[in-house]
């Protein structure tokens, strides 16, 4: 745990002339008022504000910084006033306190127009003294690196406001360490099993690159040497874990396509080394057409500066190169709090800062903007380069996220714009409904009256407004299938004892035996029936007591025939988003485990499945509104699927007993063998048995392919 002392050796590092007394007057200050109190962690309360302070001497920030981190939860947490801070440290030094004190009150998590008047309260803390955000940004720090502390619901609401808030404004001021830091947290904590494999991915690649990094570094340091050209270091790198992770999502490609994960760092003593660096690199590998950036002469918005190039290496690996002076890499790393490093002779910054600069012109326009929801888009535009703009044809904005399609365009429009979506066309030309939209894309949507989202567009969005509205609609879709199949089995079961539906399932008796089945109403009776979760025969014996029935049909039972079909697969296929509907296997297809399968409700049996490939299914036999998905069940259920398959031979003497020893040889189980021979010396093999998936079919139809005088193997759903 870090002690004041410790604190003050950090500033001395830095600024010798630090007024001591000052600083420790407040730690005292703060540690008194903060006595009894305790962090989640079980410290005590005091340890976080000395965090934040030294959070912001690593920045080497000056006294009054120092002071009101120490202090900067006094007013909020405390019985202290923010007169009594001004009383005993100064207006100065209340100041940044009660900047940071309105900044912590401020909730970000609310409708669009409040959201927006707290952009304004933060930006005018911000531009009042930026020392104020400073503060805040070590102040989340510290608390994102003790997070872990926290119950998982605040967690996630800090991490989320980390995202949405903290880690843009940090980029916008430039400091990238910070913003790096704060977006691996939030990460880590927002997508946990994510966030470790990527991490332990990208762990594995920088061990299996440390070599090739290694030999490009002394490669490239000996060139510049004998070049003459001096510099100060020379680093190998990998890019943050949030970085690749967002560089992955939106580029939808995987870790092994991320080649730029490795970068190579060339820090100089003068911009001209910089250039001459870069032109030694450029005649030491091949440059990738495309990739150099001269971010010298023209800086990023942030103040960034760097020369980047990407090159391709003797071993054909690319790596990318940042080439920078030591100041470009100061500001590089921490962006406004360079410019607000303690100086001698010299505190605070330049009031023509680029970054005041900034600041104002946001407020200003702001002023002129009085529609919030407008400026709080125009600021994201700003705040988050992630964003992308596209228009309306009549020219209205809608600001998506990168990656957005059509898809998020159309629920940004309207919820049934979205679900009646069929097409798009983009600038004029139709594109597929995946296609990733644009900064400046002019969108039409095309729709279609009856359309209906289907579950493949989940894939597709990237707005969780978009996301909402397509599951709330599949929900209350397959809701009405399960209401509609559950009153069907419930009237086929009627029928089968002789009994007339519509006299049983009168509204009001049916009512009644709605909370024995903890239902609210007859419709969510029958979806339960219709989930498989109530079974038909005991909504019978409720609404008909059993005496009172005697006659039942033997024959025609549709029901026994159901439970016969379904018995054996039991447990194989899972409808998604159901729990136990009632699932079989189409018989024209008998599709086995490992093939691709689509499912549809049938009217009264359940789910059919079939396979993709199944003629009927091809053919549209199937109503395509009633299509349901469906996936083998990964552990459970049958491991043997009976298949036929006829095989075309020459006809010649024990071609039969080939084929059948060779399947033999595989343990396969032989049901049934049938074998044909025409006039033109071809003969036919109809071989039944059993697998026990797609892989195994596969792998024993390549066998028998490999049987001498095979011609050819198909599989058939109906012996012939
Ligand atoms: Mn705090």
């Amino acid at each position: 745990m870090i002690s004041f002392d410790n604190l003050l050796g950090a500033i001395r590092t830095y600024n010798p002339e630090t007024d001591a007394d000052l600083l420790h007057r407040a730690y005292e200050f703060s540690a008194l008022e903060h006595a009894g109190q305790t962090r989640r962690s079980g410290e005590q309360y005091i340890t976080h504000p000395l965090e934040v302070a030294r959070l912001v001497a690593e920045m080497h920030l000056d006294d009054v910084t120092i002071a009101a981190s120490l202090l900067h939860d006094v007013v909020e947490d405390t019985l202290t006033t923010i007169d009594n801070v001004q009383a005993l440290f100064g207006s100065e030094i209340a100041h940044v306190v009660e900047g940071v004190t309105k900044i912590s009150t401020i909730p970000f998590s609310s409708s669009e127009e409040r959201q927006a008047e707290n952009f304004r309260k933060m930006l005018l803390a911000m531009v009042d003294d930026v020392r104020v955000i400073l503060v805040k940004l070590a102040d989340r720090l510290h608390n994102m690196r003790t997070l872990g502390h926290l119950r998982e619901e605040r967690r996630l609401k800090i991490a989320q406001e980390t995202i949405d808030i903290y880690a843009p404004i940090a980029h916008r001021l430039g400091m990238n360490k910070v913003k790096h830091e704060l977006e691996d947290l939030a990460l880590r904590h927002l997508d946990p099993p994510g966030y470790e494999s990527l991490r332990t991915r990208v762990d594995e690649r920088r061990r299996a690159t440390e070599r090739t990094v290694d030999r490009l570094k002394s490669t490239l340091a000996e060139k510049l040497r004998q070049a003459g050209v001096p510099i100060v270091s020379l680093e190998g790198r990998i890019k943050s874990v949030f970085s690749i992770w967002k560089k992955i999502r939106r580029q939808r490609t995987s870790l092994d396509e991320v080649y730029d994960l490795i970068a190579v760092r060339v820090i100089t003593d003068s911009v001209r080394d910089c250039y001459a660096a870069l032109g030694i690199i450029h005649q030491t590998w091949a440059p990738v057409h495309g990739r150099f950036k001269d971010f010298v002469a023209m800086p990023r918005p942030n103040g960034y500066q760097s020369l980047h190039t990407a090159v391709i290496s003797d071993l054909g690996l690319p790596f990318e190169v940042q080439i920078r002076t030591e100041e470009m890499h100061q500001v590089a790393e921490e962006g406004i709090a360079a410019h607000w490093k303690y100086k001698e002779g010299r505190i605070g910054a330049d009031p023509d800062e680029k970054y005041f600069l900034w600041l104002r012109q946001l407020l200003e326009w702001q002023q002129e903007v009085p529609d919030p929801s407008e400026f709080i888009h125009s600021l994201k535009l700003d705040l988050y380069p992630e964003e992308v703009y596209t228009f309306t044809p009549k020219g209205e904005v809608k600001a998506l996220p990168r990656g957005a399609t059509p898809i998020d365009f159309a629920y940004a429009i309207h919820t049934d714009v979205g679900h009646t979506c069929v097409g798009a066309r983009v600038n004029g030309r139709m594109v597929p409904l995946r296609t990733p939209l644009s900064s400046g894309d002019i969108v039409e949507v095309v729709t279609r009256a009856g359309n209906r989202p289907n579950r493949d567009w989940l894939n597709i969005v990237a707005t969780t407004r978009a996301r909402n509205r397509i599951k709330h609609f599949i929900h209350v879709e397959e809701k009405l299938r399960a209401i509609e199949l559950g009153r069907k089995l419930v009237e086929k079961e009627i029928r089968r004892f002789d009994l007339k539906p519509r006299a049983v399932l009168d509204p009001q008796a049916v009512a009644e035996v709605c909370t024995a089945f903890s239902a609210a109403k007859p419709d969510d009776l029958y979806a339960s029936v219709g989930y498989g979760k109530v079974a038909a025969r005991a909504v019978l014996d409720a609404l008909v007591p059993r005496e009172q029935r005697d006659r039942q049909k033997p024959e025609k039972s549709i029901a026994s025939m159901v439970r016969r079909v379904l018995r054996p697969n039991q447990g194989t296929i899972k409808v998604r988003g159901f729990d136990d509907l009632m699932v079989f296997r189409a018989g024209c297809c008998n599709p086995i485990r490992g093939e691709k399968i689509v499912g549809y409700v049938t009217r009264g049996k359940g789910v059919s499945v079939h396979a993709a490939s199944c003629s009927n299914v091809i053919n549209l036999f199937y109503d395509p509104e009633r299509r349901i998905d469906v996936a083998w069940d990964k552990a459970n259920g049958e491991s043997a699927f009976t298949v036929c398959l006829t095989i075309q031979v020459e006809d010649r003497r024990g071609m039969i007993a080939d084929v059948t020893s060779r399947l033999a040889d595989r343990r396969i189980d032989i049901r049934e063998v049938e074998a044909s021979a025409d006039e033109d010396r071809h003969g036919h093999i109809s071989v039944t048995f059993d697998i026990s998936d797609m892989q195994h079919l596969q792998r024993v139809i390549k066998v028998v392919r490999g049987v001498a005088g095979v011609l050819d193997v198909e599989r058939v759903h109906r012996k012939p």
